[in-house]
């Protein structure tokens, strides 16, 4: 079968690989249907992440259905359409008692980082139990696949992180797919003012289609002036979507007085923390790696088009395309991209 497969930085090749086997009682092994390309995929590209090993299969994120199943798999079973979420959870762990899916002993976010990934024409889903969803009958699939990582991860590490609450003005830095799906999903929290940064004319467009009450294009405007000048001493909320020094800090000038800072983004190198000034600003800063544990909530609002995360998709390609894909999200501004699925 094929694979997108990494081999070190900047390279990858969509080859020949082998088809994944059961291993152990607990895996599944999972036809892919559609999948889909992450920023956090051009970071490895980038050589952000030194942990994924040359010769991985990339990918976290998709919808399958499934081809076999280990003796030890009873939630799933041939044939069933699921969602696999990008975290691994074993269920029985200390960190999965805690419901901290993202820090499992024998899992967490091993899919296309420590272990063979989603981009191919199969997968091997290990602790399938805890680890996939059933995909509910008439709801797109396409939809689902927001499910696997970008609408979790907006709402855990943004929103819920970052404490959003009725009435709250809050800033999202960075309108790529996870600022966009914080955007959806802080919007169940119904704040007063949601202010969108990004440089993309584009990406700020649509973010005001989907809720955004102010845009703002820090390429051609002060962003943290202008904050400052329209509200009173700053925003409850910035989460932080991009993973960059110069995002981070414009989150940490525009924070209020015991305001939130919610890191979603995956840094590459330190950023400048202004600790001289926010600690007596009585500030809270979070970060982490998704715990998936809202995803079956998320299902619900899908299912019932609460939320139609759908809308995010703008390029559709056939797997065996995927090394073209890979440079159109490369270049997601000029080619208007967020994001793309992938079809197997
Ligand atoms: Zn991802
Ligand atoms: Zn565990």
């Amino acid at each position: 079968m094929k694979g997108l497969v990494y081999d070190g930085p900047g390279k990858i090749g969509f080859k020949n690989v082998p088809k994944p086997e059961i291993k152990n009682a607990t895996d599944a092994i999972v036809k892919m249907v559609k999948t889909t390309i992450c920023g956090t995929d051009l970071g490895i590209l980038h050589g952000k992440t030194p942990s994924v090993k040359p010769g991985t299969t990339l990918g976290h994120e998709g919808v399958g259905v499934i081809e076999e199943v280990g003796s030890g798999v009873s939630n799933f079973k041939k044939g069933d359409r699921v969602i696999i979420s990008c975290i691994t959870a074993c269920g029985s762990c200390e960190y999965c008692k805690k419901q901290m899916y993202s820090h499992c002993k024998d899992g967490g976010w091993i899919l296309g980082h420590i272990i063979n990934g989603t981009q191919a024409e199969y997968v091997r889903i290990p602790h399938a139990n805890n680890s996939l969803y059933i995909a509910p009958e008439g709801v797109d699939d396409e939809a689902l696949v927001m499910l696997s990582d970008i609408l979790p991860t907006g709402l855990e590490i943004g929103v819920i992180n970052g404490c959003v609450k009725p009435g709250n003005t809050i800033a999202i830095v960075g309108a790529g797919p996870i600022g966009m799906s914080a955007l959806l999903t802080a919007q169940f929290y119904s704040p007063a003012k949601i202010y969108m940064i990004d440089i993309d004319e584009n990406r700020l467009k649509l973010a005001k289609k989907w809720g955004a009450t102010d845009t703002i294009n820090s390429g051609t405007e002060d962003a943290i002036k202008k904050i400052l000048s329209e509200t009173a001493d700053g925003v409850d909320v910035a989460i932080e979507a991009v993973g960059a020094p110069v995002t981070f800090d414009i989150c940490q000038q525009i924070v209020r007085p015991g305001g939130n800072i919610a890191n979603i983004g995956v840094h590459g190198k330190s950023v400048d923390l202004k600790i001289q000034d926010l600690w007596i600003k009585n500030i809270t800063i979070t970060m982490g790696l998704v715990n998936t544990n809202t995803t079956p909530m998320l299902l619900k609002t899908v299912t019932s088009k609460k939320i139609q995360p759908e809308k995010l998709i703008t390029h559709h390609f056939k797997l065996d395309e995927i090394m073209r894909a890979y440079e159109v999200f490369g270049n997601a501004s000029e080619e208007k991209a967020l994001k793309i699925i992938l079809t197997n």
